[in-house]
């Protein structure tokens, strides 16, 4: 144990006799639990994600246990009020909680379901300590961001400690190295090392490598100054992560090595790569994987026989992203189509789908604003299948309905997701049972056919008014469906929601005897969640009113984005 430690041990509250002042959860060892943490310098959108839960994958592959957290610096309490236009996707986790994209990135590379304990923002950690003031809990004490709000930090990142019972904690700290709103989050890892001691927490700067067209070649300058910035916050990384177009040169990973002290076999060249799923491979032969191990004393609890396994199915996955035997286009419509971001999760989807049926899938990004009945034919012409995501508002939904009913009559795969699910059942309510003014509450108010709604029982159900439901739920499979045969024949399903409206069972009969079929429903209550077309109707006409998308992992494709890619290759 540290020296710092013994000092902390027994100080549980701050109070006037001492400075230290560091909460910890109950039975908490310091030192026990290691720490990476990862900081961005230069600027932000290096994929300080990526670099970290791919290097938390080969430490899990060797039969280590972890589990990451990312700090925001923003103070919003989760990520759902956030426009994904602006911030990327909202990731919900199987707890409900809403959260960054970045959430997604761990839990598809590490192939585990993560809690709102792997997610901080400043918004919940000013929240707590706002809370522990007013119920005195600070002891007379004026309330400062040193200690008391880096205390509230550490004690985040210890509680995940605890929580996972992980070997290693990830920590990626949201932002740059320099902005106002993570440098309380930097300062409290600088208080962490030193008080879990040595050996105990290791840093990564990620870094950007310039090579300005006009020049040439590969500029350190940037790079070089954004690392001292984080060394003037007292941190010295212990590995450097070297963002690039092309590989970093030998000659520039040497200047940095020179001008941070950091052993060049530990500045990596991080440079793009066609999938982020290349990436723990290329990590693994730098040795990446090994100097952390090294550096933080983990050797004992390797498992060379597991690593071997992991590594190798995971080479065997990796190693088919760049070869396929077919190839075929989705056109996804969406609102958000100027930023991919918004559709993470979904693109991530059909990369596992592609692998999953030796495929190439070329997106073809389909604005619906102005699309109609009309000119539909022709915008779908050269796609194979198509995918209504999920969406909130007015805009672009007749558009949507257009496509849906062209691919329903010209037996087109479809995949509908929540808002592409509710879609689905306008348009069949529509053209099919001859609803012909069916609609959703969400789109009009006031429409005398509200084939989509928010029901009264469910707002008794979920207790929460009108809000969403959000989170896991288990989904009820029918036998003989087609969603039946897709998940192998599973009876009861876990799949993840964000949605106010849904369909309203005044409508299911006539919906069903019209030949719509709801293989997926809630287990006690009314609440339609997968709909189908039998086969001989149509090859693939699937919606889920959950987002598949959210538990596609690389190993485990989604079987819903499987089928479609399956069907969009069997009838191009
Ligand atoms: N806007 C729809 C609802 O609230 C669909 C939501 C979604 O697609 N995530 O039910």
């Amino acid at each position: 144990m540290s020296n710092a430690m013994e000092l902390l041990r027994s100080v549980k509250d701050s109070t006037d006799d001492t400075e230290f002042y560091t909460p910890m959860p109950e039975g908490y060892e310091p030192g026990r639990t290691k720490y990476v943490a990862v900081f961005g310098t230069v600027m932000s959108g290096l994929g300080k994600g990526i670099f970290s839960s791919s290097l938390a994958k080969l430490l899990k592959d060797k039969g280590l246990k972890v589990a990451p957290i990312k700090l925001e610096g923003y103070l919003n309490i989760d990520s759902g009020t956030l426009n994904p236009f602006r911030h990327g996707e909202v990731f919900v986790l199987d707890d409900g909680m809403e959260t960054d994209m970045d959430l997604g990135t761990y839990e598809r590379m590490l192939d585990q379901d993560l809690t709102g304990a792997n997610f901080a923002t400043s918004g919940q950690i000013f929240n707590s300590v706002l809370e522990k003031e007013r119920a005195g809990s600070y002891l007379g004490r004026d309330v400062q961001m040193i200690p008391h709000v880096t205390g509230e930090v550490k004690l985040r990142l210890r509680e995940v400690a605890m929580e996972s019972d992980s070997d290693v904690v990830f920590i990626e700290v949201g932002g740059t190295v320099g902005d106002i709103e993570n440098a309380f989050y930097i300062e409290a890892l600088r208080e962490l090392s030193y008080e879990e001691g040595e050996g105990s927490v290791l840093f990564v700067a990620l870094t950007y490598v310039l090579s300005p067209p006009t020049l040439g070649e590969q500029k350190s300058k940037a790079a070089q100054l954004g690392i001292k910035r984080l060394m003037e916050f007292g941190i010295h990384p212990h590995l450097i992560a070297c963002r690039a177009e092309d590989r970093v040169t030998d000659k520039v990973r040497q200047k940095i090595s020179i001008y941070t002290n950091v052993p060049v076999n530990r500045v990596f060249s991080m440079h793009d790569l066609p999938s982020i799923y290349l990436l723990p491979q290329i990590m693994r032969e730098e040795g990446l994987d090994s100097e952390v191990v090294q550096m933080l004393n983990l050797g004992g609890l390797i498992n060379s026989a597991e690593d071997a396994r992991n590594s190798q199915a995971w080479e065997k996955f990796s190693s088919k992203i760049d070869t396929h035997t077919h190839e075929v286009t989705i056109g996804v419509t969406g609102k958000y189509t100027a930023l991919r971001d918004s559709y993470a999760s979904i693109i991530k989807s059909l990369e596992h789908a592609e692998v999953a049926n030796d495929a190439k899938v070329n997106i073809e990004w389909i604005d619906t604003t102005d699309i109609n009945d009309d000119n539909v034919a022709d915008i779908l012409a050269k796609v194979d299948g198509i995918i209504v995501p999920g969406g909130f508002g007015v805009r672009g939904t007749g558009g949507k309905i257009a496509c849906i009913k062209y691919a329903r009559e010209n037996k087109m795969p479809y995949l509908g997701i929540c808002l592409g699910f509710q879609m689905a059942v306008i348009e069949y309510a529509r053209n099919v049972c001859g609803l012909t003014d069916a609609d959703s509450t969400e789109i009009d108010p006031d429409t005398k056919t509200p084939v989509i709604s928010v029901l009264p029982e469910q707002k008794k159900i979920e207790g929460l008014g009108g809000n969403m439901r959000l989170g896991g739920q288990d989904v009820m499979i029918a036998p003989d469906t087609m969603a039946s045969e897709m998940f192998g024949g599973a009876t009861n399903i876990r799949e993840r929601f964000r949605h106010r409206y849904e369909v309203d069972p005044e409508y299911i009969e006539r919906l069903e005897q019209a030949g719509l079929i709801f293989s997926g429903k809630h287990g006690e209550h009314q609440i339609m969640q997968i709909l189908e077309l039998p086969r001989d109707v149509h090859p693939y006409f699937v919606a889920a009113q959950f987002h598949p998308e959210l538990t596609s992992r690389p190993l485990r494709p989604q079987p819903m984005f499987k089928g479609l890619v399956k069907a969009a290759i069997e009838t191009k």
